[in-house]
């Protein structure tokens, strides 16, 4: 039981962190996000959405001209992810918008939700009217 629940709140871990790493954020700081959100989701088996922040990672560092220190296991990496023909084994299923409600960390369900137009932050359409972290006038996404 304690194994399953640990496990559930992995695959919640790798979810949120494949959201953290879409944030636009200084270069360092989306890196490495980016290398946390590869980790776990491709411990989860999530092989779609680590193929696609790999290729993120790499158009970051050769638009910054930087070298990453693990270039060849992402390589490796990737190749497992075509390998699985880059499925998604733990992702939520279901009538979702594809977007997180940054106050609950949930997935927001149904196609509409709010965001703020000045840090880009998501949330459920039912929760808030302003930004919880810069206070600006929410705008639904329809
Ligand atoms: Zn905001």
């Amino acid at each position: 039981m304690q194994r399953l629940h640990q496990a559930q709140l992995f695959k919640q871990l790798a979810l949120i962190s494949k959201f953290l790493a879409e944030i636009p954020l200084q270069l360092e700081h989306s890196v490495m996000n980016l290398r946390v959100a590869i980790s776990t989701n491709f411990q989860v088996g999530n092989f779609g959405t680590v193929a696609r922040l790999i290729q993120v990672i790499a158009e970051l560092v050769v638009n910054a001209r930087i070298q990453l220190p693990e270039q060849a296991l992402l390589e490796e990496m990737l190749e497992v992810c075509n390998n699985y023909e880059c499925q998604d084994k733990c992702l939520p299923v279901g009538d979702f918008s594809g977007a997180l409600c940054y106050s609950t960390m949930r997935l927001i369900p149904g196609k509409i939700f709010r965001y703020c137009p000045f840090c880009t932050a998501t949330f459920h359409p039912e929760l808030h009217q302003a930004c919880c972290f810069c206070n600006t006038v929410l705008m639904l996404n329809q």
